[in-house]
């Protein structure tokens, strides 16, 4: 039997050519159903209107499901853009330590250009003038219901699902240049998301699932979201007493220890780099390092 829709556990894709994605769910069998039927991309009008339970039930009927998207099709970030990524700094212990500072007391926050937005496998390309790319493997957490002001308890009530988040950085840029980190952050294609995003009912525990990342097949990172500082519940509830979150928007809750910038000497991305990464439940990404255009 296909899945169990009743409870809205789905991995929803997108997929096709930059800019024109075609929005699919990815099902058990790995095949992917065109959901262009349905009459929605996978965005904030989506996610703010019950998309996904109503989704869920419309893809229940075979008539519905039986269009399929080429297997081989390139994947595109697997929401469509939101109107804002909001991201913790310093959510990991041992991220705070390597990057030579203490935990702190409140989260940290920054934003990041949603114009870094790129494809699960896309190409990382160097910002002009780089010289200190860094990864950093992150829980992304999309936005379900619009959060205002929202309690702890009732914070995960809010959320639509998890995707797997890249905060690719340029450290000169982030820390070298003057002002705020944003400049390090916001590069094009230092935010890939996806492959898929895994809805809420996919993800029954937040707090337990294990990250990693290696640089051309060196394991760099790996831990797990329960090492987090604050928790996905207390990150959505903190943020949400400063601004509005939107359907759609993306929550990054901070990266484990093991970026370059942490190393002895630090270790920084060149073209030809190949970076692979994966969280439980949310798949893998893969990113080739390519030279500024
Ligand atoms: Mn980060």
């Amino acid at each position: 039997m296909f899945g169990s829709a009743n409870t809205g556990d789905m991995k929803l894709i997108r997929c096709g050519a930059p800019g024109s994605e075609i929005p699919g769910v990815e099902l058990a069998d790995g095949s992917r159903v065109d959901c262009r039927a349905f009459g929605a991309d996978w965005d904030g009008a989506f996610f703010g209107s019950d998309g996904v339970e109503r989704l869920s039930r419309w893809i229940e009927s075979p008539e519905n499901r039986a269009r399929r998207l080429p297997s081989d099709a390139r994947l595109g970030p697997a929401v469509a853009r939101p109107t804002k990524i909001v991201c913790v700094g310093r959510n990991y212990v041992e991220h705070a330590r390597e990057m030579g500072s203490s935990p702190p007391e409140e989260p940290v926050l920054f934003f990041k250009s949603t114009s870094a937005i790129a494809g699960p496998a896309d190409e990382l390309v160097m910002p002009r003038g780089a010289t200190k790319v860094d990864w950093e493997i992150e829980l992304g957490v999309v936005i379900g219901r619009a959060a205002s002001y929202v309690s702890v308890p009732d914070a995960l009530a809010h959320v639509a699902g998890y995707v797997l988040h890249i905060d690719y950085s340029e450290r000169a840029f982030q820390k070298d240049r003057g002002g705020q980190w944003v400049k390090g952050k916001s590069c094009d294609t230092f935010a890939p998301i996806g492959p898929f995003l895994a809805t809420r009912a996919e993800v029954p525990d937040p707090q337990n699932l294990n990250l990693r990342l290696e640089v051309n097949g060196v394991q760099k990172q790996a831990s797990n979201t329960a090492q987090m500082i604050f928790s996905v519940a207390e990150l959505v509830s903190y943020i949400s007493q400063f601004m509005t979150l939107l359907p759609g928007d993306l929550v990054s809750t901070g990266t484990p220890g093991g970026v370059g910038m942490g190393f002895d000497p630090p270790q920084y991305l060149a073209p030809g780099d190949v970076v692979t990464s994966a969280i439980e439940r949310l798949g893998s990404q893969r990113q080739v390092v390519v030279a500024a255009r």
